[in-house]
Order: structure tokens, then C-alpha cells, then sequence
């Protein structure tokens, strides 16, 4: 069930933890001079900063909050829409409810991401930002969506939480929009139970987000600075112990990003002559996470007869990242002062989300079945295939079932 960094949790995170429990200091602000002050919440902020190459980090109790936390930073609220995908997890949707926004669904392509020519066709005077989610560990095209975003001055957040130490073109996803976030819930890349954290380079944006996390506090804070408080916030900090554990997890990434693309290209290596079977388009091969992976087949009836063998489930029918699937905004919701189920003052229109409404995303993803690497899960439809540690026995052994039953049902 769990992403690839459960499966590396060992002495490091333990002696992460007991470092900070010995001390008893778990809060993340303290006195530096103050010896049982270990600073780990800041010392993850460092270190991501570092690697990624980015000005900002901020970690913050989720990934849904840290999404919370980049709307508000970027100043999105009552009226303004963000074009989300239609295949994501809930929170891309619910966050932007909650800015008191409205998610416009769009279109996936074949990479199963963002669909560039839809999300300019959905493109209204309302528009204020793109949500570029990474879905699966597999970057969007980041490319098409900046130059979309540029032309219509629309801002780009990237919702990296499924990809986590991936890249695009050499530099860290979460890294090439106006803001990013990522998630270190247990189905992640690294995880430490729950956890988030946010990225800009921009300093403005930064200050703001900082600020709605922790009550209106300025970066660094170092007490209740009282006639400092420059917004309403809200309490989204992550803690000492959340920091430490990931902190272990974060030191450990490249080692699992190197064991997900191994085990990926030798599964992979043994099924990509398959007459009739095609893959998930990648936009960067070096960069993805390789936490899965995505083949199509033909047609719907033959992506079912194959899951079935398989024992487990096309995307289409996987649970819950399918739009079609969430019941949570199915339905008429009709945004205006009256009838929003939220106070919504300047925006008079009527949304719907119903099934149906993403035709090529549907199309794509009854005829998609993920292939477990690092995220064996049967909610990402993803119940059969290998995982970090299998033996090359084993990979080799699953890549022989899944080549005949395709070819069984081909
Ligand atoms: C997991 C996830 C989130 C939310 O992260 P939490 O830490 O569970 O709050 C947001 N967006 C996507 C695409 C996710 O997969």
C-alpha cells in the first residue's frame, strides 16, 4: 500500500527522531543558543532549498495544506478559477473550494497530465492560475503550460505531491511555476506519516505564504511579535518530530529514485515489443519518479479483460483520483451569492461537474492500467506488479505473467 519511502525507513529516521525526544524541544521555533533546540523543521527547509535549487521552502502539516497555503500566497480567492485536471487526487479540487475559488476542470493527455490545448479552450476572464499536478510521479508539460500561462498572465502552481524529487529538464518539479507543493503522506515518494511542505523563489509570494501558516507571522519568527503580524492566517506548521522523521526520508531520496528507475527499466525492458501495447507518454524519462507504471490497451474491453487477469482494475475504475469518482463534487454546485455552497460575492455563473464531462480523459484512462514499481495500490489501480525491493527473479518473473496474459487477451 504505501509509497517507496516506507519501504526505506530504518536507523536514520529513528535516530532523527530520539535526537529530538531526548532534547524535548518539538516545537519549530526555539532559541538557537538553546542546546535542546535541534532545528530540524528549519534544517529540511535548508536542505530542500539546497538540492532543489530554489529560494523558499516551507513545510507545513499536508499536502492539501500546503496547497491552502500557495492559493492564499498567491492571492487567489472569491471569483477567480484555476484549471485543474480531471485526474488528480481531491485535494487539487478542494483547495481551490476552499479559497473560496472555482476548479475548471480539464482535459489529461496521453501523459496523463494536463491536456495544454484544453486548458487554453477553458481559459475565461476569470481565469487566474494553472494547477499543473505531476500526476504518478510524471511531469506535466511544463513547457506548453508556461508558455500558455505567460500569454495569458495567468499564474502556474504545480501540485508536485505525487513527485517528489522528480525533475523537468534538469530542474526539481515544484521548482518551475510561481509556486509549488508536495505532500510526505505515506503514499509518497518520501513520507513521514503526513507532512507538506511549499516552494517559491519569489520573496513576496514566500512572505505571504509563511504568513498564512502561522498566523500572520513574518519568515523566522522568533516569538509573538506583536505589531508584526502582517495577515490572517491560520496554524498549518509542522513539527519537530515530522521534521526530523523527514528529514531522514529526504536524505534518502536519491537512492530511491535510482532503485525505482532500475527496477522500472528492467520490468519495462521485458514487455515494451508487445504488439498492440502502448505506453504512458513521459515528458522527461530521466526526470519521472518511476513510482509506476502506465500501459494502454487498445480498447476499453480488452483494458478490463486484462485487469481482471491481473487482478486489479483500470484506472478508469480505480477509485478516487478520477474525477468521475468523486462524489464529494458531482453534481450541480451553482456559484452564485444564492445558491454557492460557499460565500462566493463575485462570481455569478454556474458550474457543473458531472460525469462524462472529460470525454479524451475518460477515454484514456478505461483503456490505462498502472503497473505497480513503488506504489502498490489498488485506490491508484495499481494492485498488480513489482515493488522496491523486488528480487530480479521476481520483476522478471511478473514482467513473464504480465506478457501473457496480454497476449492472451490481445
Ligand atoms: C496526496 C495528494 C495531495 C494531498 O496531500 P496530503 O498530504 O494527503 O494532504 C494533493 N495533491 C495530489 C495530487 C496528491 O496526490
Amino acid at each position: 500500500m504505501p509509497g517507496p519511502g516506507f519501504e526505506w525507513i530504518g536507523k536514520e529516521e529513528e535516530q532523527e527522531v530520539i535526537d529530538v525526544i531526548r532534547a524535548s524541544w518539538l516545537f519549530r521555533y526555539g532559541d538557537e543558543k538553546n542546546p535542546q533546540f535541534k532545528h530540524k523543521v528549519v534544517t529540511l527547509e535548508e536542505e530542500v532549498c539546497e538540492k532543489f535549487g530554489i529560494q523558499h521552502a516551507l513545510a507545513v502539516t499536508s499536502g492539501t495544506s500546503a496547497l491552502l497555503v500557495a492559493l492564499s500566497a498567491l492571492q487567489i480567492g472569491p471569483g477567480d478559477e484555476v484549471i485543474v485536471p480531471g485526474y488528480t487526487f481531491i485535494a487539487s479540487m478542494s483547495s481551490v473550494i476552499m479559497a473560496r475559488a472555482i476548479p475548471i476542470l480539464a482535459e489529461v493527455d496521453e501523459s496523463l497530465t494536463l491536456d495544454p490545448e484544453d486548458v487554453e479552450q477553458k481559459i475565461t476572464p476569470h481565469t487566474k492560475a494553472i494547477m499543473a499536478v505531476h500526476m504518478l510521479g510524471n511531469p506535466c508539460n511544463i513547457d506548453k503550460l508556461r508558455e500558455i500561462a505567460k500569454k495569458h498572465k495567468l499564474l502556474l502552481i504545480e501540485d508536485a505531491a505525487q513527485a517528489f524529487g522528480g525533475s523537468y529538464k534538469g530542474k526539481r518539479l515544484g521548482t518551475l511555476g510561481d509556486i509549488g507543493t508536495y505532500s510526505f503522506n505515506i503514499f509518497k515518494t518520501i513520507n513521514a506519516g503526513d507532512g507538506g511542505m511549499v516552494v517559491t523563489n519569489d520573496a513576496e509570494v514566500y512572505k505571504r505564504a509563511f504568513g498564512y501558516h502561522d498566523q500572520g507571522h513574518l519568515p523566522l519568527r522568533m516569538g509573538v511579535e506583536i505589531g508584526k503580524r502582517s495577515i490572517v492566517g491560520q496554524n498549518f506548521r509542522m513539527n519537530e518530530l515530522t521534521g526530523a522523521f523527514t528529514l531522514a526520508q529526504f536524505r534518502k531520496l536519491d537512492r530511491i529514485l535510482e532503485q525505482l528507475h532500475r527496477i522500472k527499466a528492467r520490468f519495462k525492458h521485458q514487455i515494451q515489443d508487445i504488439k498492440g501495447l502502448e505506453f504512458r507518454r513521459i515528458n522527461d524519462v530521466e526526470g519521472e519518479c518511476a513510482t509506476l507504471l502506465t500501459v494502454f490497451l487498445p480498447d476499453k474491453q480488452r483494458a478490463d479483460a486484462v485487469a481482471e487477469k491481473l487482478n486489479t482494475l483500470t484506472v478508469a475504475h480505480s477509485g478516487w483520483h478520477v474525477y468521475n469518482n468523486m462524489e464529494q463534487i458531482l453534481g450541480k454546485m451553482t456559484i452564485t451569492p444564492e445558491g454557492c455552497p460557499f460565500t462566493c460575492p463575485y462570481y455569478k455563473g454556474e458550474v457543473e461537474y458531472k460525469k462524462g464531462m472529460l470525454p479524451q480523459t475518460d477515454k484514456l484512462l478505461e483503456r490505462a492500467i498502472n503497473i505497480s514499481v513503488g506504489v502498490v495500490d489498488r485506490g491508484l489501480g495499481s494492485a498488480f506488479g513489482i515493488h522496491p525491493h523486488s528480487s530480479d527473479d521476481e520483476i522478471d518473473q511478473k514482467a513473464q505473467e504480465f506478457r501473457k496474459v496480454v497476449q492472451e487477451c490481445l
